[in-house]
């Protein structure tokens, strides 16, 4: 039955897995023996403590259909079962254990090698190390199409999270200056006098990153893990060819092998349109200012650019093929939409580009020459210093060789098919974070790899729960959410089934402002419940405020614990902050009433 095939697999993991595996029991004096005798010489080994696993049972029944052996310890020597106590002892002090454990050394050069150094990579492979596995990770960095290179740590440290929230953090403080008039500050000449300097930004940001990049190469030297700078692919299941930036091929052998080599953006499909725009690898060290800019685009990457851009003072025009932010929370969509619009953000819905084109000024300046359609037909035609494309991203996989050796991917987006315990169709290849169907957030790459890690290597059992994940768009306007939109959870239950609260208010933050277009009027909150029992339990939780992302981390255990609607009333709000608004949400949408909050 299913039950047996998955203590089987558990089973045959962590045989395959380590070197010396022994399924043991804390109590058991021979366990004791064996373990304390390999510590004693420095051997690695692992222990499953069968007592302690609420299945253990059921494994050790498993084991002995497999082995042939009913008792503990059950020892596994290179993936093959040497016996109890008295059987390895045996090896032991004729002197063969040695002998018995070197043909692992003659098969693979690694327990693991890990392809991809960014969040989920590393923290798999620290975690494997831990466990004082010997570990390989190989990165690299192909250059994006305008040159753009950058070091070890992936996506999230060089060309995502990081220096887009240092950006996102740039364009507040301006708010925060014009705000420092209305609480009494005192600023030298004029708010509108003051100017930002894009290449100090770029520079002190790159710098902190140089530095987190030389952190990530010290940690994977202090957890023993050997680091390759050089692109891999697979030549079979356990062989790894790498080659560095010299074209100097080598290969390894490894006992497994994750993937995690995430995905870089989509271009545009139009002629010179890579060599003409540039995307997110290349914004955040950008030498020059990009002046007026268009992005194209409306996932949460180009909204979130297109408003630091708009923050630090330049003219910046969105590009939108259909609908803003899709799969999130199409009443929040429309309300960033609505506040960027008030900041100054210009969109252009429903509209695709048809060509870029350079063009030089009289003067010699360059400009890229964009042309558009919109769905009515009308033609667009303008001219920016910059385009930022952002209409996606694709998965690291078209140059890993996967088809022939038998790893699926999904034929349409390319990504890594794999079971929930991110296992690829090949039993010793697994793959995490960003290349596989899962949400595409550093959390959860370093959360994935590191319960991966645990299973392989520590005996864990616990599988990534990829549902609820709490995020943040970190526009102007923060977006923080966890669990279902208004939408998904209509489409799930039903109507009938789904009961909305909601209110809308004035952060106090913003209570004196007396500047800017933007409506200070702007905080927006929704529970999301599901109708059952006569219980309301929270699925939805959605914030648009300043500092968003922070109340959104702290109530997404309450989400995910499927907390109740009566007991987010119950919590004693903190007074006066934003978050309090779900400790006081009254008004239903279905009762359509006023959902404005009004005073303290
Ligand atoms: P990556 O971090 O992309 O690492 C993969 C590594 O493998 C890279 O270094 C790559 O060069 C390397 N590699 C690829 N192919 C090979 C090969 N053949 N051989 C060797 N090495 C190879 N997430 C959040 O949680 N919060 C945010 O606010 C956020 N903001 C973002 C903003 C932007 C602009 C972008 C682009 C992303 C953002 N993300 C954010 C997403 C986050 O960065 C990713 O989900 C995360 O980095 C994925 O980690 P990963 O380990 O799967 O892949």
């Amino acid at each position: 039955n299913a039950d047996t095939m998955i203590f089987a697999s558990r089973i045959e993991e962590f045989v395959k897995g380590n070197q010396i595996a022994i399924f043991s029991k804390t109590w058991c004096p021979w366990c004791t023996k064996v373990k304390t005798m390999l510590t004693a010489q420095g051997k690695q080994f692992q222990a499953w403590e069968l007592d302690l696993d609420d299945d253990g049972v059921k494994v050790q029944a498993k084991l002995h259909e497999i082995s042939g052996q009913k008792t503990v310890p059950n020892i596994f020597v290179n993936g093959v079962h040497v016996g109890g106590y008295s059987d390895f002892s045996f090896y032991d002090t004729a002197g063969l254990l040695d002998e018995l454990l070197a043909k692992q050394n003659l098969d693979f050069d690694y327990d693991l090698v890990v392809i991809g150094g960014g969040s989920g990579g590393i923290s798999a492979a620290k975690e494997a190390a831990a466990a004082k596995k010997k570990v390989a990770l190989c990165d690299f960095v192909t250059p994006s199409p305008r040159g753009t290179i950058w070091g070890l740590g992936g996506t999230c440290v060089n060309v995502g999270c990081i220096p887009k929230k240092l950006m996102h953090r740039a364009a507040i403080i301006r708010q925060d200056m014009k705000d420092a008039i209305d609480f009494g500050w005192k600023l030298p000449g004029d708010i509108l006098d003051i100017t930002h300097d894009w290449g100090t930004m770029c520079k002190n940001i790159q710098t902190y990153i140089s530095s987190l990049n030389d952190q990530y190469i010290q940690q994977l030297k202090d957890n023993n893990v050997t680091f390759y700078n050089a692109k891999a692919s697979l030549l079979d299941k356990h062989t790894v060819r790498m080659v560095d930036s010299n074209g100097l091929p080598r290969e390894v052998k490894a006992r497994n092998i994750i993937i995690a080599v995430g995905g870089r953006p989509t271009h545009l499909d139009l002629p010179n349109a890579p060599e003409l725009c540039i995307t997110s690898d290349d914004i955040f060290s950008l030498k020059h200012p990009p002046g007026k800019t268009l992005v194209i685009g409306a996932s949460y990457i180009a909204l979130e650019c297109a408003g630091f851009l708009k923050g630090l003072g330049y003219d910046v025009t969105v590009m939108v093929r259909s609908i803003l932010l899709r799969g999130f929370d199409q009443e929040c969509a429309k309300k960033i939409e609505n506040y960027m619009t008030s900041y100054g953000v210009k969109f252009l819905k429903e509209c695709v580009p048809t060509s870029v084109a350079k063009y030089t000024e009289e003067d010699g300046k360059q400009l890229t020459w964009v042309k558009g359609q919109f769905n009515s037909g009308d033609l667009f035609e303008g001219m920016f210093d910059t385009v930022l494309v952002a209409v996606g991203r694709t998965a690291l996989t078209k140059e890993l060789n996967l088809d022939s050796v038998g790893i699926e991917v999904n034929s349409r987006n390319q990504k890594i098919l794999v079971n929930e315990k991110d296992q690829t169709s090949i039993k010793n290849v697994f793959a995490i974070g960003d290349v596989i169907e899962r949400p595409e957030l550093t959390p959860v790459a370093i959360q994935a790899g590191k319960l991966l890690a645990k299973r392989l290597y520590k005996a864990g059992t616990e599988l990534m729960d990829y549902n609820n994940i709490a995020t943040t768009v970190f526009t102007p306007l923060e977006y923080g959410c966890i669990g279902l939109s208004e939408e998904a959870a209509i489409a799930a239950h039903g109507e009938d089934k789904v009961e909305v609260y909601h209110s809308t208010f004035t952060p106090l933050e913003n209570s004196l402002r007396s500047w800017g277009t933007e409506d200070t009027n702007n905080a927006f909150a929704k529970l999301i419940c599901l109708k059952e029992n006569k219980e309301e339990f929270v699925i939805g939780l959605h914030i648009l405020s300043p500092n968003a992302g922070e109340i959104t981390q702290g109530f997404a255990l309450g989400v995910r614990l499927r907390l109740t609607k009566a007991q987010f009333d119950g919590l004693v709000g903190i007074h006066p902050t934003v978050a309090e608004v779900f400790t006081t949400l009254k008004v239903t949408k279905s009762s359509g009433e006023e959902s404005t909050a009004g005073g303290c």
